[in-house]
């Protein structure tokens, strides 16, 4: 999954898997994350399409029962904070970078 405006602060992966309750694991370095539920887009079917300009407040109290989906093109923010919880060991961050560079220069 991906997390709109939100890349591991450890090695800037943009891909995380859903943990319990409301934590997240980079997909790449596995360090933790805990997140608002609000961020989670695999539970409802809200689309935000793209040219939509959408800020989720630092206050806001958004459910969604369904997907959220954000097309390419839509600004969205989120103002809330993500917390790390478990930063993962430098090693293991370091292959992520190395496996992260590889990927972009594919494509
Ligand atoms: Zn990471």
């Amino acid at each position: 999954m991906k997390i709109k405006n939100f890349t591991c602060l450890q090695c800037g992966a943009a891909d995380f898997e859903r943990r319990e309750g409301t934590r997240v694991a980079c997909a790449y370095c596995h360090s933790l994350y805990e997140v608002p539920e609000k961020y989670f887009a695999n539970l409802g079917n809200v689309i935000i399409n793209k040219g939509a300009k959408v800020t989720f407040g630092k206050h806001s109290d958004v459910i969604i029962n369904g997907s959220l989906e954000i097309e390419s093109g839509a600004a969205v923010e989120f103002l809330g904070k993500i917390t790390l919880l478990e930063k993962s060991s430098d090693e293991t961050i370091e292959i992520a970078k190395k496996k992260l560079k590889r990927i972009s220069e594919e494509n």
